[in-house]
């Protein structure tokens, strides 16, 4: 979870659960509100933050802080965010802790903290609307016809990333067949049912996060399918290597930042290429780099030990231009002393049209590697159009009473792009605000 820290000390307080030995060997750096400002700046492609962007760096660590405090437990991201050098982890990229047992243990301990506070689920039934009296919000309706009535609702059940006709429809026609990296059942239910009451839509409808996933990925890589047996799907180490297209050429600098800036916008470059896939191609420099996603069973891998074998092995790739483009990109690669997957290295190519700004080293030493990726949809930048209370907006300004929203069903967060870890933040900072005031709305 991406949030604001100014000194490592901060951290302490939200570890105090962790009881890892490394910790001692970490360096944290920091994560400053301005820094945290600069990146969602970046993403709006300059433009100022909006309100709830402002909110979302001012509560970060504030969120993060609650959550322990009801019992969640963080832990750094050793596998991920750190690499280690002369005995230490070197953090990188602004983003840090992760709760302890990933997605699934952030899921499973959210649950029993909010059973034990008294919080009541009910599971495998789809909200079908809003249910209204004489125009007033009273409840919502189910797919079995019940009603359940309440004076207040919290929509928050993400974007419309898992509907093929709505994706084709905001995000473009090619977006239609795409692969889901999450659940089949986000069809943009919170939207539609809001909208029928009025409430605006907001942020860029066209966008999205997508990443580049495994070519061998199905329609659905979410929660039906075990943690363990997924893990191969994401395939975001590219900034050691190349991607090259079918026609053999590069299309984006791999290196222009740490994955964590770019991951969520190049799924989008590879869906864009002829046949909408991409080869990530590595050599033996850099295998102790990647992430173990590109280790487990199931990935698609060719493994050469020249470079003229591994082109040998693409089926659909213009094999003469990939050596072309494998050759002229070894060219142009600096001295490779400089070398630090830490930082920005600024280890950039020389001469290139496409460019690789940072971590260049040359395809030189084998095995050689290449993962054939596709795109894989994470998650919708557009969505329902909330105050900083959480409360859902009309048209017109106005709130529509009784009814507010938290996660990705809102709009507005991200414009053209996306800061890794800043989704689930958002969740919660919102859902907090939300539900809190969703809470004195009934009482009141
Ligand atoms: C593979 C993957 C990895 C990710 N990794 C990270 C990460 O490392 N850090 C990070 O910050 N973010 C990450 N994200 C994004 C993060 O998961 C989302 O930001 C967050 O889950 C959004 O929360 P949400 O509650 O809005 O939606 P979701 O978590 O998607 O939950 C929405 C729920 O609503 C349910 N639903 C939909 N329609 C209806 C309906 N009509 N009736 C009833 N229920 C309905 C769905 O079944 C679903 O359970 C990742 C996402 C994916 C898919």
């Amino acid at each position: 979870m991406r949030f604001t820290y100014e000194s490592p000390e901060e951290l302490t307080p939200l570890l105090e659960n962790c009881d890892d030995p490394r910790i001692k060997d970490c360096k944290f750096g920091s994560y400053s509100k301005a820094k945290f400002i600069s990146d969602l700046v970046y993403f709006n492609h300059g433009s100022a933050l909006g309100v709830l962007q402002t909110e979302l760096v001012e509560k970060s660590y504030e969120i993060l802080s609650w959550l322990v405090s009801h019992g969640l437990e963080f832990v750094p991201i050793f596998e991920r965010q750190a690499y280690k050098r002369q005995g230490k982890f070197y953090f990188w990229g602004g983003l840090t802790l992760a709760a302890r047992g990933e997605g699934e243990g952030l899921v499973m301990s959210e649950k029993r903290i909010a059973s034990s506070l008294g919080v009541e689920f009910r599971l495998k039934r789809r909200v079908k609307s809003l249910e209204t009296e004489g125009g007033k919000l009273v409840g919502i309706r189910l797919d079995n016809n019940q009603t359940i009535l309440s004076k207040a609702v919290v929509i928050s059940c993400g974007g419309f990333e898992s509907s093929s006709e709505l994706r084709a429809e905001h995000l473009g026609e090619e977006w239609r067949d795409v692969v889901v990296r999450g659940t089949s059942l986000n069809r943009g239910d919170g939207i539609t049912m809001a909208r029928k009451l009025n409430a605006a839509m907001t942020g860029s409808y066209d966008q999205c996060h997508a990443v580049c996933m495994d070519s061998s990925t199905p329609e659905f890589s979410g929660s039906r399918i075990p943690h363990q047996e997924r893990k191969h799907f994401r395939k975001i180490s590219y900034p050691f290597g190349i991607m090259i297209n079918s026609k053999g050429r590069r299309f984006v600098d791999e290196g222009a930042d740490f994955r964590n800036y770019t991951y969520a916008q190049y799924g989008r470059e590879v869906l864009r290429q002829p046949g909408a896939f991409a080869w990530q191609i590595f050599d033996g420099q850099v295998r102790d780099l990647l992430y173990d996603d590109y280790r487990q069973p199931g990935a698609t891998r060719i493994s050469a030990s020249s470079l003229d074998e591994l082109v040998r092995g693409f089926p659909d790739v213009n094999q003469r231009n990939a050596l072309e483009t494998i050759g002229q990109y070894n060219s142009a690669t600096p001295d490779s002393s400089s070398f630090d997957p830490t930082k920005k290295d600024g280890l950039g190519t020389l001469g290139l049209t496409v460019p690789k700004s940072n971590w260049a080293l040359p395809l030189v030493v084998p095995p050689f590697e290449a993962f054939r990726v596709t795109c894989g949809i994470t998650f919708t930048y557009g969505g329902l159009s909330i105050d900083s209370d959480g409360r859902v907006m009309r048209s017109g300004g106005s709130r529509i009473p009784g009814l507010f929203a938290a996660g990705e069903v809102v709009g507005g967060l991200f414009q053209f792009g996306y800061p890794g870890g800043a989704g689930l933040t958002a969740g919660a900072v919102f859902g907090r605000t939300a539900g809190a005031n969703a809470a004195s709305f009934s009482r009141g």
